[in-house]
């Protein structure tokens, strides 16, 4: 049975849920500490390596791929806002000639077969799905190209109803390591690596921001009930996560295009 308390994302007014998260420094679980970890399995990039960063948010990921690499760097997000901040947070850490933040869609994406090096996602590719992504993304990496993206995984092999249900409501693409190395696989990769983001990734890095970001949000929407209801709605998968996260959280996979 669903949860009657806990709606889907997907449920809310779009205004409402980008207002809030851009509020915030990252929009995903994820740290600089594991960007930089992903991108240590990762090799042969160079001035000339054209780096795409896949529903980017407002670029927290981002900044940090681009310090850690050389080459160009576009991030692609659906909503005008966050790429706003993005290309603002770009000119701030003085990245401004080499990242570059776009409105686009994952799903249809505006490079040329062959000309991508890496593709990068943290928390974003669900939104067309783990498998889809990855089939549609490969065309677009030169051969010997690496794909890094974290994704929703569960960590065990059973799990208590409750989650369970949740999850397979919301993303039932949530699935074990060991199957999504296989669709990676699959998808014509070879699997590189795959790494569990810790639990502070969630805790410190995601969560405990969205404390004063909540507190700002409501203040402007007071009287707002369907503000109310979201942020109700934030804090139930908080608490959430506290209580299932030894059962999911997100891990790194990291392939590299075949041929
Ligand atoms: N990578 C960021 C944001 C993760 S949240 C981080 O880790 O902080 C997921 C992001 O995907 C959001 O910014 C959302 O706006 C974006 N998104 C949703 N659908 C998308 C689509 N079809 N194409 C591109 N971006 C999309």
């Amino acid at each position: 049975m669903m949860d009657e308390e806990t709606k889907s994302i997907h449920e809310f007014d779009l205004h409402l849920i980008c207002e809030y998260f851009a509020y915030l420094e990252r929009q995903g679980p994820g740290s600089p500490a594991i960007t930089a970890k992903a991108l240590s399995f990762i090799d042969a990039l160079g001035d000339a390596s054209r780096i795409a960063d896949l529903g980017c948010g407002t670029g927290g990921q981002t900044m940090t791929l681009a310090q850690h690499t050389p080459g160009q760097v576009t991030g692609m997000d659906l909503f005008p806002v966050f790429i706003d901040l993005f290309n603002r947070n770009a000119e701030r850490l003085d990245l401004q000639d080499r990242v570059k933040g776009e409105v686009g869609s994952m799903d249809n994406l505006p490079f040329d077969e062959g000309e991508l090096d890496l593709i990068w996602s943290e928390g974003a590719i669900y939104n067309i799905g783990f498998e889809r992504g990855l089939n549609e993304w490969r065309k677009y990496l030169k051969p010997g190209g690496y794909v890094a993206v974290s994704e929703a995984t569960w960590f065990t092999n059973e799990r208590p109803a409750e989650i369970e249900d949740l999850w397979m409501d919301a993303y039932p693409q949530i699935d074990t390591v060991a199957n999504k190395t296989a669709q990676l696989q699959a998808a014509g990769y070879f699997p590189i690596a795959t790494f569990m983001l810790p639990e502070s990734c969630w805790l410190e890095d995601f969560y405990a921001p969205q404390a004063e970001a909540q507190r700002i949000f409501l203040k402007k929407n007071s009287g707002n009930n369907a503000a109310r209801e979201f942020i109700e709605n934030q804090r139930h998968e908080y608490r959430l996560y506290q209580k299932y996260k030894s059962y999911y959280g997100y891990a790194f996979y990291i392939g590299k295009k075949i041929a």
